[in-house]
């Protein structure tokens, strides 16, 4: 028989392993050489290995290899194989003598989990499907949610996704009698795995439900349930007439709460006939037909009402029932209630409010944010559910968002995140912009105070309006060509000449990049409107944010290019972030601290010694006092010296806490824009 086969070298890829060797060198003077792989799992406590099982795939083959290379596929995440390369020849199994073979261990890397294989379908009405599936075959780590993407067969690019943590779901809000494509996909701390094949599944047709040959059910049942039906009719237009009584609007949803119960016959004004109907052609009329998705500018309407119409649902301010104030808005007050439609379980809302006293125009811009908003249908994009303008106060109504405005929410949460997290975020703002840029949308204030987050982290991108967007923020400042605009969250070619494209919302998408990964961070800091715009006309630009991986900055530079042409489109940046997601490893690289110095917004000075006159007065000034002594024992007692320091210096000193760390970079790169823009003499 041969020799053992030589210098067998692996490579792991998560949870596939290449393995390649050179032939023995002996070869037991025959010309039948093969190879053959066993594979063997080992405890790495006891030491212990136990035979691999059948569910490793071996590509091409697990024997009689002729070439000397194979490819392991399908093993286990975080888990030690020993893999022993045999070499054998027609007479190998004619020796008595022990094995001849290299051996090679290897450590799997962490993976995303295996697609999800088995989807049953569990109870169908007309309007809803319920599902359930196993978990992957190889999760790979712990399953922290499921994904799941369906849209009406053949109307892909209008599709719904919704996340559970259960391995169960009920999709609802469905057309009768239609088919239905289902895919399932599951998510670890590795980030999503595959999606799985395609599952169909039908809804029960409209005449299931109602059809009238149910003689066989006895004419009892029949007759109480009219009864029950007549009552609860009568009922209604007893509320109905009390309602109108006292007025619409506020009174009305306190009703609402008095008689939760009674809520159910709520429903769109409009929907005289079946209420699926009605959202049939609503979206058809906009939105789901394919090849027709483009943003109509309610300006173009003469009669704005009749934009707010056309893209928005009216809703009777008896299904909502407002329960607290959750901000304020420009119009009015923002409050967080509930919404009960027929037919559909009460779940929870945002109400805008248009305050009293409001004048025409206010009206017709207030409104003209659900004009815009009910144009779109996207999991990324703020959900309209509605508008009352009927009754007073005017409201407009959305899916509710529990933490709120992104910005506000990162602050809370400093440091409380992973990285795949965070970039799970942008992931879902970047497929939002991409969306509107699709539709045509230019939304000129993508802001993290402009995006909001629900429970599950899902970000969608909100505020919309026309004129109106900019006036409302407080960051909008006005320029000298008049309009107001929010600089920091500007490129500079909307700043100088309005020039608002997709490729500009690319820019402020870059900001909002920079701001998630630091939780929350002004950009700039408190450099004034005039010298960020300075600073970036001279080619400046933000600095990496704290242990940020460097994939994630690189982006964020290309979407500061100067030249707008050369920033990634929306769609580049979804696969781009998809990628990290898929591969992690990719974002373990992170800009480390001598890199983050010299990719300050600022040129490499030394930071002087003209603003602070001792590194004590310095770190005093930030509340950081309590760090001198450390500092002037370690060489840095003067304001020059300061200037060198790097986070992993600030570490080494013990200055542990990721706040007061940031609280001293922020304040060394502030003092260097500062020194550069030449605004206060250091
Ligand atoms: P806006 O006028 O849209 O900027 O809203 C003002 C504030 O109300 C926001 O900053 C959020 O804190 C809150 N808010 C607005 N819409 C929602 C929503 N759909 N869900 C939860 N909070 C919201």
């Amino acid at each position: 028989p041969p020799s053992a086969p030589r210098s067998a070298i692996s490579n792991v890829n998560e949870t596939s392993v290449f393995l390649e060797w050179i032939p023995p060198a002996d070869t037991g003077g025959r010309k039948d050489v093969s190879y053959y792989i066993a594979c063997k799992k080992c405890n790495s406590h006891s030491g212990l290995c136990e035979a691999c099982g059948s569910h490793v795939r071996y590509l091409p083959q697990q024997t009689g290899l002729k070439n000397t290379s194979v490819m392991m596929v399908d093993l286990l995440a975080h888990t030690n194989y020993t893999f022993e390369i045999e070499a054998v020849n027609g007479v190998s199994d004619q020796n008595p003598g022990a094995r001849q073979f290299v051996s090679v261990n290897v450590t799997t890397n962490q993976a995303a989990p295996s697609p999800v294989s088995s989807v049953k379908k569990g109870k169908i009405t007309k309007n809803s499907i319920s599902l359930s599936w196993q978990e992957p075959d190889r999760p790979n780590g712990i399953i922290l949610e499921y994904e799941i993407k369906y849209f009406e067969k053949d109307e892909e690019t209008s599709y719904t996704i919704i996340k559970s943590k259960l391995t169960t779901i009920t999709a609802d809000g469905l057309k009768p009698g239609s088919a239905y494509i289902f895919q399932i996909r599951a998510r670890t701390a590795a980030g999503y795995g595959g999606f799985s094949r395609r599952f169909e599944f039908e809804t029960s047709p409209v005449s299931v439900a109602a059809s009238s040959d149910q003689s066989q059910i006895p004419i009892i049942v029949v007759s109480v349930t009219v009864g029950v039906i007549l009552l609860a009719v009568v009922i209604g237009f007893l509320l109905s007439g009390s309602c109108c009584d006292h007025g619409c609007g506020w009174a009305s949803s306190l009703r609402a709460v008095a008689y939760p119960n009674l809520t159910w016959r709520c429903g769109y004004s409009k929907a005289k006939q079946d209420p699926e109907e009605e959202k049939m052609h609503f979206h058809n009329g906009h939105i789901k037909l394919p090849g027709v998705r483009t943003y109509i500018d309610p300006h173009t309407y003469e009669d704005p009402n009749q934009a707010v119409h056309e893209f928005a649902k009216e809703i009777e301010a008896s299904c909502i029932t407002i329960e607290r104030v959750i901000g304020a808005g420009e119009f009015g007050e923002v409050c967080s209630g509930r919404l009960k439609l027929q037919g559909k379980r009460e779940f929870p809302v945002a109400i805008k409010t248009l305050k009293v006293g409001y004048t025409e125009k206010q009206r017709r811009d207030f409104l003209g944010e659900a004009s815009i908003m009910g144009q779109f249908d996207h999991p990324n994009i703020i959900h309209l559910e509605g508008v009352v303008t009927k009754s007073k106060p005017v409201m407009i109504v959305t899916e509710y968002m529990e933490n709120g405005s992104l910005d506000t929410f990162l602050k809370k949460n400093d440091g409380q995140f992973t990285v795949i997290q965070l970039v799970g975020m942008l992931r879902g703002i970047a497929s939002g912009m991409k969306y509107l840029s699709d539709m045509g949308y230019v939304h000129r204030d993508l802001a993290a105070r402009n995006i909001l987050i629900n429970s599950n982290l899902v970000c969608k991108v909100s505020d919309f309006g026309l004129s109106r967007v900019l006036e409302d923020d407080p960051e909008a400042a006005y320029t000298t060509r008049g309009g107001k605009i929010p600089i920091r969250w500007t490129a500079p070619e909307a700043i100088a000449f309005r020039k608002f494209t997709s490729a500009s919302d690319v820019w402020s998408y870059g900001i909002v990049m920079w701001e998630v990964m630091s939780y929350g961070e002004r950009p700039y800091w408190e450099m004034t409107n005039q010298d960020v715009i300075k600073a970036v006309e001279e080619g400046y630009r933000l600095p990496s944010p704290m242990d940020c991986p460097a994939a994630l900055y690189q982006l964020m530079l290309d979407c500061w290019q100067k030249d707008r042409n050369s920033r990634p489109k929306f769609d580049e940046i979804v696969s781009m972030l998809d990628k990290l997601i898929r591969n992690p490893s990719s974002l373990k690289t992170l800009v480390n601290a001598s890199s983050r110095v010299s990719n300050l917004l600022v040129e490499h000075s030394p930071v002087g010694s003209g603003a602070y006159r001792s590194v004590g007065e310095w770190l005093e000034a930030i509340k950081m006092g309590r760090y001198t002594e450390i500092f002037m024992e370690n060489g840095y007692s003067s304001m020059d010296a300061v200037a060198q320091v790097t986070l992993e210096d600030l570490r080494r000193l013990g200055v542990t806490l990721v706040g007061h760390q940031k609280k001293i970079m922020n304040s060394l790169q502030e003092m260097k824009v500062q020194l550069v823009n030449g605004m206060v003499p250091l």
